[in-house]
């Protein structure tokens, strides 16, 4: 399926924005693009979609709150500022979200609560309340208690994780690339776009896989990783540029372009078969 066709098809979507996209170039949230972008949610929703966000930014809400507290590189001082950032993140969400009619909620996991029933259990039950009552889930990981050993450390995976959880139909990362390409495309003009990803393993062999970028923690290595825990539970994803216009809309009249890693259905029948 193509991306525009793998979109329009799901109902259940979980959308992860990197902090790339949530960042200006002067390191100051994008407060216009969260507005247009809520709008664009609430046009989906209103079309029957349902949505959970994963958003991250909370270390650059937090170093454009703070300042000078860029070269603070002890963990502490991330952690704190983590903190500092997340509420403002929320509070710039908020705002869109409002002025789009539509509440939204904060959700702050790590690993562990990935590895408990209970808690997973409680996780899942909370984001099919709000999603049931029409709140939009909006997901960090909580930076400011996460130890080394509990760390996932990049939205990428928290997002695959929170798909698989919640049973999403769609894991759509919006990244500051139109997709995978088969080279670094800012530095070889001939790299080409990857539309449709069948064998992630093939994939992997073919491409040069980059560090990470600019404010992110991710790089492509953790897209990719999102990918196989997605496309194992039968949950396609969607790795596309965030930054466009409509990026959303676009996706689903198939102007967007995108890279889509279609499910792995035969090993999502082997896990529920056991074999
Ligand atoms: N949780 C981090 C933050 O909100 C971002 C992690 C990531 O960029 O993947 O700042």
């Amino acid at each position: 399926m193509t991306p525009q066709e793998t979109f329009n098809s799901a109902r259940k979507i979980v959308i992860k924005i990197g902090s790339n996209t949530l960042a200006k170039k002067d390191g100051t949230i994008n407060v216009e693009f969260m507005e247009k972008f809520a709008q664009e949610c609430a046009s989906l929703v209103s079309k029957g979609k349902q949505l959970i966000l994963v958003s991250s930014g909370a270390q650059v809400a937090g170093l454009s709150t703070i300042e000078g507290w860029a070269h603070k590189g002890d963990i502490h001082y991330r952690q704190a500022l983590a903190a500092i950032g997340q509420v403002e993140l929320m509070h710039k969400w908020r705002c869109a979200f409002k002025k789009a009619q539509i509440h939204v909620a904060q959700l702050l996991l790590t690993k562990d609560d990935f590895e408990d029933k209970h808690r997973t259990l409680n996780i899942r039950n909370t984001m099919f309340t709000l999603v049931d009552e029409n709140v939009i889930p909006i997901i960090n990981e909580n930076d400011s208690i996460a130890t080394d050993e509990f760390f996932i450390g990049d939205n990428d995976n928290l997002s695959a994780l929170t798909a698989n959880l919640w049973s999403a139909d769609l894991l759509v990362l919006f990244s500051d690339i139109d997709g995978i390409y088969t080279d670094n495309p800012k530095t070889n003009p001939d790299a080409k776009l990857v539309e449709v990803v069948d064998n992630i393993d093939e994939l992997k062999k073919s491409i040069k896989i980059g560090s990470t970028n600019a404010f992110g923690t991710g790089g492509i290595a953790t897209k990719i990783e999102a990918a196989e825990k997605t496309t194992k539970c039968g949950i396609p994803m969607i790795l596309a540029n965030g930054g466009k216009d409509k990026a959303l809309s676009h996706l689903a009249d198939g102007t967007q372009k995108a890279t889509v890693f279609t499910a792995d259905d035969k090993a999502l029948f082997h896990a529920i078969m056991g074999s």
